[in-house]
């Protein structure tokens, strides 16, 4: 249960503000260990990302202890108070009382926590590899649930009954999932079958930490397992029924996924079959059954939102490259995201082995196009039109679109000429 282990790592000055938290609390006379994620990365040879520590030290004594100043009460109800660092460059360190939890009534969160034994605390933990205390003082690893034994195979396993677990808290279920691709573990057929049984309940969970933890496996270079692991375990019809029936599809999103290094990238290659506008639909029923409307599900940012978005929606466009005039294109490729979408399609066409011809078309234009000919400063602006009498509104917009358009496919070189144009356009009939 108990075995010596000095775990490696260089010393940081968070490892050694969080030695020092467990130290004090020790000195207090109260039992103290570093607890989970932290350990389960420094088991596997991995740079801690935070430390936690768990103590039988009640909330208002670990309070006491570091004093009011230097602590926040985070969540008292559940006994987490954050010890904010005395050492210049460490992490403030969680500190939590050893806990049991429950009874669970919703499948989101418990309704009560009662204060418990270091092994009851183990236990009402998530993944064995992620229920293990470390002494870092005594260098003693504590595992009550073969967390180790799990990390030596490579193996992602519920604590106890699986099924109980899921049952419990929802987001284990994704969390299995993201721990498992991002890992490269193996998960374990119980916790597996476990998902499987409960996946059509993932919905209970609120649409921020579903999204919380989407942003994490897809932003990861496991993304493809991930996705690969939400479709086995059927998370992914659940949460996008939008995709169902897409048997080939997802083998084209499985191909590209490794290459969409970003959140927004992946996302889109997930979605990239789903209609989209480049702009917000106005109602809900616009919005049915779009890239928007999963969006907005998951209640993305805005920023997320549109560049999803703007990636799938450009995908078309891209690949009538050859028939657009050069003002469409250049406004494409003057687009932040255009690299992006210019990987996106190569590497959709390339999982279908389909033709490439539209991107040779494009980087031969961007080869023989400069950053100043696909973008050049404006000739006209808003003022121009406020000082000829207009007045911002759509007519003003789709005046300044005219004159961009004329501008970018060559028809105006100058100011003169623009204005020249622009004194036309508005000129009485
Ligand atoms: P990372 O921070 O790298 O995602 P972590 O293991 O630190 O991994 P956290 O979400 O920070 O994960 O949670 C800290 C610890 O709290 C976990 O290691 C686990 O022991 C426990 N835990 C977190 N979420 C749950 C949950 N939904 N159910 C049960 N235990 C959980
Ligand atoms: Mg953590």
């Amino acid at each position: 249960m108990s075995s010596v282990f000095p775990l490696s790592g260089e010393s940081t000055a968070s490892r050694e503000f969080a030695i020092d938290v467990v130290r004090q609390l020790r000195a207090a006379g109260a039992v103290a260990y570093w607890a989970g994620g932290c350990v389960r990365d420094l088991l596997m040879g991995q740079r801690a990302k935070d430390y936690d520590v768990a103590t039988s030290a009640p909330p208002e004594h670990v309070r006491t202890l570091f004093g009011k100043k230097r602590t926040l009460s985070v969540g008292a109800s559940f006994g987490v108070i954050v010890v904010l660092p005395t050492v210049p460059g460490a992490e403030p360190v969680e500190v939590a009382t050893f806990r049991t939890e429950g009874p669970y009534h919703d499948g989101r969160r418990p309704s009560q926590v009662t204060f418990a034994t270091p092994e009851e605390d183990a236990r009402r933990r998530d993944f064995t590899i992620n229920g293990m205390f470390y002494d870092p003082l005594e260098q003693r690893v504590l595992d009550f649930v073969g967390g180790q034994a799990d990390i030596e195979v490579r193996r992602l396993r519920a604590i106890g009954d699986p099924l109980e677990r899921m049952t419990e808290d929802k987001l284990r279920m994704l969390r299995a999932v993201r721990f498992a691709a991002t890992l490269e573990f193996e998960l374990d057929p119980q916790t597996r079958d476990a998902v499987r049984q409960m996946a059509g309940e993932i919905q209970v969970v609120s649409a921020e930490r579903i999204a919380q933890e989407l942003r994490r496996v897809l932003a990861h270079p496991q993304r493809a397992r991930g996705f690969e692991l939400m479709s086995e375990t059927g998370l992914l019809p659940v949460l996008f029924p939008e995709l169902t029936n897409e048997t080939q599809p997802a083998a084209a999103v499985l191909a590209v996924l490794p290459k969409c290094a970003r959140f927004e990238l992946a996302a889109a290659a997930m979605w990239h079959t789903l209609p989209a506008t480049p702009h917000e639909p106005r109602t809900r029923q616009e919005a049915a059954g779009t890239v928007w409307d999963i969006a907005r599900r998951l209640k993305l940012s805005v920023h997320e939102m549109q560049s999803i978005a703007w990636l799938v929606s450009h995908q078309n466009q891209w690949h009538t490259a050859i028939l657009q005039t050069d003002a469409q294109l250049k406004r494409i490729l003057a687009h932040p995201l255009a690299t992006d979408l210019r990987h996106l399609v190569r590497a959709l066409a390339a999982s279908r082995g389909a033709s490439q011809l539209s991107s040779d078309f494009i980087d031969a234009y961007l080869a023989e196009h400069s950053h100043e000919q696909i973008h050049p400063p404006e000739l006209v602006s808003g003022r121009d039109l406020i000082e000829s009498g207009l007045r911002p509104g759509p007519r003003f917009k789709e005046i300044l679109d005219t004159l961009r358009d004329a501008q970018l496919n060559g028809e105006l070189r100058d100011r003169e000429t623009a204005l020249e144009r622009l004194r036309k356009m508005i000129a009485p009939a």
